[in-house]
């Protein structure tokens, strides 16, 4: 484990590995800066729940990201 924290480049929140992965699976697969989730549901104009059920999903089917 790196000790350098990841942030969200819009609020500067520290990201958590579900953040990062879903931004990974939704926006840009090769990403190196990420948005929090409540950031991620402004740039989709959804909410933030929507994110949390994707993430759930997701995790539900198995995606490698969020192992
Ligand atoms: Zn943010």
């Amino acid at each position: 484990m790196t000790d350098h924290n990841t942030y969200c480049t819009k609020c500067k929140k520290v990201l958590i590995r579900d953040e990062i992965a879903i931004y990974l699976r939704l926006v840009n697969r090769n990403a190196k800066e990420y948005l929090c989730i409540p950031c991620l549901a402004k740039h989709f104009k959804c909410s933030e729940q929507d994110i949390q059920v994707r993430i759930k999903r997701l995790k539900e089917m198995g995606c490698t990201l969020f192992s």
